[in-house]
């Protein structure tokens, strides 16, 4: 009997497993993947994700990996405005990286596996157990075919987009939206780009950043609808898309592509309950929102960390279990919210608001307030204080004073 079982053992399950054991709970982590391996997913990791791995100790793990660090100064790039700034409001300043998921991945295994976590890969669960209406296992297929049986205090999906887990026990979903972008991307050698790139354009968004391996990865979207058109001549689209960024597509196009062009038609946008009797999502299976603002991983990180604290909480008896996974839905939602709906309205692919334009054409030789505005934008500090009224007042007063 394990105290925890945890579906799925990439950015949510992995450190929520090793959250957990470092608690001194037994913890079984399974995933039907084989490690390390890539998955389907860009891998831009800002820099108030990265600073969630290093209060976990695992930043030198992840630099020894040879990934460079990105958000030092980093292209924001509106088509007339080109942002051009630092994020120092997260990670201490040492900004974020963009590593590939294979790697990435590997290195939250390895921490929950040095944490004692109890590891099976190619584990394909099948099937949750009930002891009436709660959950009490899990039933799977192992590597070598056969089905096993395991039971634990509380099973958790970390089994993404698709979970499993929050099928099989019909997790509520709220505040759904429909798939909004499509995404190829690939990586690039020999291109000169020494930080992450980000071009929003009508109709598409575009950029790159240096990864693992001196490669680089370059990215584009599209509205999903286009999806057909674009699979059908995918490297004909793209080019059209660098088109739009002429100077980022010179770099790339000087570079040599070293892989396929991965894809997918996009994810939807959901909220969901993540907990109920004997269960709990984390990650993607509890709250997904469209790729285009790169917070999935960070996401996933600070949903694990609440989640293994709320749960130690309850396992421990300091606090009833439901009340405290209850107090984590409240305050994941309270803190995603402004970001789910900024997301949304970016992945619409359309021209800003005449006001976001304006904010935009104030922005360029206003250093602090760019850097304020890069912070916002990708999580490091909250959106609502940048575009509170009082703070756009200041920045567009400063650049009509000069
Ligand atoms: C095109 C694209 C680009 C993205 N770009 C970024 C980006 O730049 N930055 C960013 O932060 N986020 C990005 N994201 C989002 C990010 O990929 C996700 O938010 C993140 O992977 C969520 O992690 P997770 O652990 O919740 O789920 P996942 O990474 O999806 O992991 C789920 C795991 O569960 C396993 N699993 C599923 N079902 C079962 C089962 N029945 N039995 C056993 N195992 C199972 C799977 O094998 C998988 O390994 C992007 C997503 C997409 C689609």
């Amino acid at each position: 009997m394990y105290d925890a079982i945890v579906v799925g053992a990439r950015c949510a399950g992995s450190p929520t497993s090793m959250l957990l054991a470092r608690r001194g709970y037994r913890v079984l982590l399974v995933d039907k993947a084989t490690f390390p391996s890539d998955t389907i997913s860009t891998h831009i990791l800002w820099p108030h994700g990265a600073a969630v791995l290093a209060r976990w100790g695992l930043s030198s793990a992840l630099e020894a990996t040879g990934v460079p660090p990105i958000c030092r100064r980093m292209t924001f790039d509106v088509g007339p405005f080109a942002l051009h700034g630092t994020i120092a409001d997260a990670n201490g300043g040492r900004g974020g990286f963009c590593p590939r998921r294979k790697v990435l991945d590997n290195v939250l295994l390895e921490a929950a596996a040095a944490s004692g976590v109890e590891i099976r890969d190619a584990f394909t669960v099948e099937a949750l157990l009930f002891d009436g209406d709660t959950v009490v296992g899990i039933r799977g297929r192992q590597r070598n075919g056969t089905t096993v049986e395991e039971r634990a205090r509380l099973v958790i999906g970390a089994d993404g987009v698709h979970s499993f887990v929050a099928k099989h026990v019909h997790a509520p979903e709220y505040d759904r939206r429909p798939v909004a972008v499509c995404a190829y991307y690939s990586y690039f050698s020999d291109v000169p780009q020494d930080d992450v790139e980000l071009y929003v354009r009508e109709h598409c968004a575009l950029g790159g950043a240096p990864t693992n391996d001196g490669l680089h990865l370059v990215m584009v979207n599209w509205p999903t609808a286009d999806f057909p058109v674009v699979r059908a001549d995918i490297e004909r689209h793209v080019q059209r898309a660098l088109a739009l960024a002429p100077d980022f597509a010179a770099r790339v196009n000087s570079g040599r592509r070293e892989e396929t062009w991965y894809g997918t038609a996009g994810v939807p946008n959901y909220l969901r309950k993540p907990y109920g009797k004997g269960w709990a999502l984390v990650g993607d299976a509890g709250y997904c929102r469209d790729p285009i603002t790169a917070q999935g991983m960070s996401d996933a990180f600070i949903d694990a960390e609440q989640l293994a604290q709320a749960i130690d909480a309850g396992l421990d008896g300091r606090e009833d279990l439901e009340m405290a996974l209850a107090r984590m839905e409240a305050a994941r939602n309270e803190r995603v919210r402004p970001m789910y709906e900024f997301t949304y309205q970016l992945a619409a692919l359309e021209p800003p608001p005449l006001p976001m334009q304006q904010l935009f054409a104030a922005l360029p030789g206003n250093q602090e307030a760019t850097n304020a505005f890069l912070s916002a934008i990708t999580g490091a500090a909250p959106l609502g204080e940048f575009f509170s009224p009082e703070n756009l007042r200041r920045v567009m007063s400063a650049a009509a004073l000069a």
